[in-house]
This record gives C-alpha cells, structure tokens and sequence, in this order.
C-alpha cells in the first residue's frame, strides 16, 4: 500500500518476481480492460482519468476473479488494492472463504512533493492518462481520504504491518522490505 507514486508496481514485482507468486495489481487490470474495451473497461474510464476510485463493487468482483482462476494460487502480492474500507472488508471475506490470511500489508511511503514529481514525470514517459497535475493532486486528495483509513484499520487489527521509506534506489527500497519481511 502506499499514495499513488510511491512505487508499489516496481516494488511488488520485484518481490513477486523473488517469492515466484503473481502480483495482481487492480490498475493494471484495469487498464487491460480499458485497452480491450470490456464492459468493465468502459465503466472504469471516466473514474480513472478523472483520478477518482472505481466502484468497489466493480473492483471487488474483478479481484474475486482473479483468485479464483483455473489455476489455484498458492500466494499473490495484492498491489493498489484494498483502497477503500468496504475493499478490505470485501478482502478479509474472500480470503477467509479461501482459507489463506494476509501474511503482511506492506506500506511504502514517500512525501508529497515526491510524489507530485514522479508521477508527472512519468506521465511524458509512459503516456497514462491520469498523470497530469490536476488529476495527481485528486488522486493523493482520494489516496489521503479513502486509502489511509485503511492502513489505520490494518494498524489497529493486528495484521503484521511493515512500513519502508519509499525514497532511494529501487535496489536499497526492496533490500529494505525483503529485510524487514524476513524473505
Ligand atoms: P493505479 O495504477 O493503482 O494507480 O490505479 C490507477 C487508477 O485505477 C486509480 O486512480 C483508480 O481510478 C483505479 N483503481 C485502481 N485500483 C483501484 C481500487 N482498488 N479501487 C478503486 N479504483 C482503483
């Protein structure tokens, strides 16, 4: 978990990459299904390039989905999901269904100012249509509002919580996680 920006995709691949699990990230699959034009694509779009959350609904059916494919998962790395208070509520039941508790939430966080800088930065590199400054002010705004109460919640209900400094190279950031996680 972490505000938009901190680096969760680069950091929950690489530790995905290291544990041989996927990382299911809702972005990504949202963005698959936009590129495809899905029904779900089509709904997601004017919540996504306006920086608000997609119904939680939408993205609860889609993450059950996705754990309940062909292939039984033996462990995923969740990325940019729960971001809502009804999503990890809606988590704890899928994953109470399945059997398989959260080993750990891990938290990256990075300061505002960074944030701002990366993502639009980015947006001249990868062309997302969410990186203009305006929509990355409503998406931290969104982040602040939506997301953090969770981690709160996760604080409070004893789920394992590791926090790292989302600030340095990608290499130093991971040794940090893998350390603290004990991988
Ligand atoms: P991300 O790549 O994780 O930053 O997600 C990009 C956009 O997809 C977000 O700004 C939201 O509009 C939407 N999105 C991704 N994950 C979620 C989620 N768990 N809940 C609601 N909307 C989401």
């Amino acid at each position: 978990m972490g505000p938009p920006g901190a680096g969760k995709g680069t950091q929950g691949e690489l530790l995905a990459e290291h544990l041989g699990v996927p990382r299911l990230s809702t972005g990504d699959m949202l963005r698959d299904a936009r590129a495809n034009q899905t029904d779900l694509g089509r709904r997601a779009e004017r919540y996504m390039d306006a920086g608000e959350l997609v119904p939680d609904q939408v993205i609860l059916g889609m993450v059950a989905e996705a754990l309940d494919g062909p292939e039984p998962l033996e462990g995923f790395i969740l990325d940019g999901f729960p971001r809502t208070i009804p999503q990890a509520e809606g988590l704890g039941e899928l994953l109470e269904k399945r059997g398989t508790p959260l080993d750990a939430v891990v938290f990256l966080t990075v300061p505002e100012d960074e944030l701002v800088r990366r993502l639009t930065g980015r947006s001249a590199q990868e062309h997302r249509t969410d990186d203009d400054p305006e929509t990355v002010r409503r998406r931290i705004q969104v982040y602040r509002a939506e997301t953090e109460p969770v981690i709160r919640s996760c604080l409070e209900s004893g789920v394992r919580v590791v926090r790292a400094d989302g600030v340095g190279s990608i290499d130093e950031i991971q040794r940090d996680l893998r350390g603290q996680l004990g991988l």
